[in-house]
Parts: structure tokens; sequence; C-alpha cells
């Protein structure tokens, strides 16, 4: 079999589709869309359609889209731009099990004279949100909350969290990479006021994103030179990229449904051979409350990456934790806040899908994992033999 991609929740293949929208990007309409002749005027005509099809999938108002370089960009766009609109406000809330892009930012900003507050999670990956309520103050400038975790797949109630928030006069963003297109969003029916995606994680290009700015909400420019992107975010679009997250994001609205019956179905699959036939194993995140293409599992007594190296042997892909941690050998940071035991941290994999996988690698999986774990044990110092 050629190569078994299940590391979905690292990066996505870009959907032909979208490519094909892209391709006239590079040599034929090349014009800059800031330019007065109709060359360039067709271009900014493709970054409109784009908008609307990214606001489309949200179900947000176009001129509340912002073309980033990608998530991490939009991350750290929305705690610095809001916290620079804010300046009298020193205190910011986030969580523990953030990915890198929010956390580190936020790490960053008690270098800077910031009180940041890290929410604790339980042993299955929820978020006891309600300590916000004691948390806000007036001193409380930012909420920065994910809402689906890249590890585990765990989703929170963005939702629920974003009124107590924003109820209490205080700005929140979500990093949504992990979630959109995976599960449907609505911002006109919630009170987000910022989120970031990012294109590479829904089938689109790497290198664009977007960090949606709910009107009104209080935020400083985050580049400036032009006045592209109506003065937020200066710099030459990148035509291309964001031709093919516009695309990306009409084509995942059209495979939501899939994502949540046909995909979670194999994950679930998958899933439960594994735990089934692997002993000592356990699910790593809230069953329930999860993404449909997640799936995170540990093996006690043994190293993730010698799980992985084995695996791909077979060419079957997948992933030790979050992309950006690995190449570390610290267990991860989301599994560490959860309690989960040093033994089984260090063991786990993480499996992520996409509508473009197959029953057939599912079940070739399926049936390649129980003798690596078999393997791996009678090797492992850790198992009395
Ligand atoms: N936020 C989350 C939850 C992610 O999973 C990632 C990528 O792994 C990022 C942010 C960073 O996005 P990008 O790779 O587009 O910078």
């Amino acid at each position: 079999m050629e190569t078994v991609y299940f590391d979905n929740n690292a990066t996505t293949k870009v959907a032909e589709e979208v490519l094909e929208e892209m391709k006239p990007l590079f040599c034929e309409l090349y014009g800059n869309p800031s330019s007065m002749h109709t060359f360039g005027g067709q271009i900014a005509r493709k970054i409109r359609r784009a908008r609307e099809q990214v606001a489309g999938l949200l179900a947000s108002d176009p001129t509340e889209i912002v073309f980033t370089s990608g998530g991490t960009e939009s991350d750290n766009a929305a705690i610095k731009g809001t916290l620079a609109a804010v300046p009298d406000k020193r205190k910011v809330i986030t969580t523990r099990v953030e990915h890198p892009a929010v956390l580190t930012v936020c790490r960053d900003l008690e270098n800077h004279g910031y009180t940041v507050v890290e929410l604790t999670v339980d042993k299955q990956g929820r978020l006891d949100w309600r300590q916000l309520e004691e948390l806000l103050d007036d001193d409380t400038a930012l909420v920065t909350i994910m809402y689906a975790n890249n590890e585990t797949g765990v989703v929170f109630p963005i939702d629920k969290i974003a009124e107590l928030v924003t109820g209490r006069g205080v700005i929140f963003h979500t990093d949504a990479v992990q979630a959109v297109g995976k599960i449907p969003l609505n911002l006109s029916k919630s009170n987000i006021d910022l989120l970031s995606l990012s294109g590479h994680k829904l089938h689109g290009p790497k290198g664009v994103g977007v960090l949606y700015v709910r009107k009104g909400t209080r935020i400083s420019p985050f580049m400036l030179g032009g006045h592209q992107e109506a003065g937020r975010r200066a710099g030459t679009e990148n035509v291309p990229g964001i031709v093919g997250l516009g695309k990306a994001c009409e084509l995942a609205a059209e495979n939501l449904e899939e994502e949540n019956s046909r995909v979670k179905y194999l994950r679930d699959k998958l899933e439960n051979a594994i735990l089934e036939k692997c002993p000592d194993s356990r699910l790593n995140g809230d069953k329930d409350n999860r993404l449909p293409n997640t799936s995170n599992i540990s093996f006690e007594y043994i190293e993730g990456e010698a799980i992985l190296l084995m695996l791909d042997k077979f060419g079957i892909c997948a992933s030790s934790g979050s992309a950006c941690a690995s190449g570390s050998l610290e267990p991860s940071h989301v599994l560490r806040a959860m309690g989960v035991p040093f033994t089984a941290a260090h063991g786990s994999i993480r499996f992520s899908l996409s509508r473009y996988n197959t029953e057939e690698e599912v079940d070739y999986t399926i049936e390649k994992m129980p003798p690596i774990i078999n393997r791996l044990r009678e090797l492992s110092p850790f198992v009395a033999k």
C-alpha cells in the first residue's frame, strides 16, 4: 500500500479543486489587486470572492475577514493587536493546553508586565470554564481559548464561554485552526470577537490564514504599510493562497456532513479496534466532545517515537503529538496538563483522518498495529518478562 496519511491535524493534502483555482494566478492572472488597471482589478475581484467564501463557511460578514499568513500569525495578531488597543488593561486569561502559537505569546507577555492566567483541564481534557466567572475583572484585556485541541481533538464549549466573557466587557479570541472545516461554526449566532483559522488544515494551501474580527472589535493593525486588508494587515496579498483558501472553505462547507459521518465512522473503527487489540492502551481526551477526525491513544511502557518509526516502515503516517512539539523528547504539555501518567504520555500517538482516507487504509492500519505494539513491548526495559 502507498502512503497512508493519518496526520491531517499537522497538515492536509491540497484539494485538486483548490489547486485548479490557484493555477492561473501565477503566470496568467498575476496582476496586483491594488493596481488601477483592469488586469489588476480582476484579481481584486478574486480576493473579494474568496472573502465571501470564507465568510460563508463561518456565517459571518466578508468585511470581518482579514487574510493573514496562517494560524500562527492570526493568533499573534489577535493577542498583540488586542493588547495594543486596550493598553490600560494588563491581564490575559488562556488555558494550559493551547497550541504554542498562543501559549508562547501569552507566556512572553509575563516578561512585559502582564498577568497571565492559564486555566486547567481535567483528566479527559475538559475545561472547567466556570473558573472564569471569578477570574474576569476590570483589568482583564483578553481571554483566548482554543476551539478544539490539536492533540486530543477535545472541543471546548466556546459559544458559552464567549457569551460569558463578552458579557463582562472582555474581548474573546478563539484559535479555531483545528475546528474550522471539521465541525459547523456559526459566528452570526456567537459572541466570539476574534477567531483564527489556517488554510493548510482544511485542504487549502500553506502560508495563508484568516483572522476573523467581529465588527466593532477594538484591535490595532498588525502590519503597517499599505492599506491592504482595510489597513489592518499591510502587504501585497498572497493572491493564489487567498483564492485557494476561499475554495477550500467552500468545499469544507459542502463536506461538513461527510466529515461528521464517514470520517467519524472511520476514526471510530480505527480507534475501537486498536483499543481492543492492543493491551494497556487508553484513549486520551473526552470521547464525546471531540473532533470527528482525531484519536489520541497512549500505549503504556513504550515510546511514541518508536511506534511512529515502525508505522513509517509500513507507509503509515501518524504523529506523537503536536507537529510543532515533535522533535523534542518532552511529553506533550497537553497530556501533562490532563494528568496522563508519564509512562503513558511518552507512548502516545495521534491519528488524524480526513475525507481522503479510505476504509481499506483503516483496515490495513488495524492489521499492522498489534504486532508493532507487541514487538516494542518485548524490547521495552519497563515490561516484566
Ligand atoms: N493553532 C493550532 C490549534 C494548530 O493546530 C496550529 C498548527 O498546528 C496552529 C495554530 C498554527 O497554524 P499555522 O501552521 O497555520 O501557523
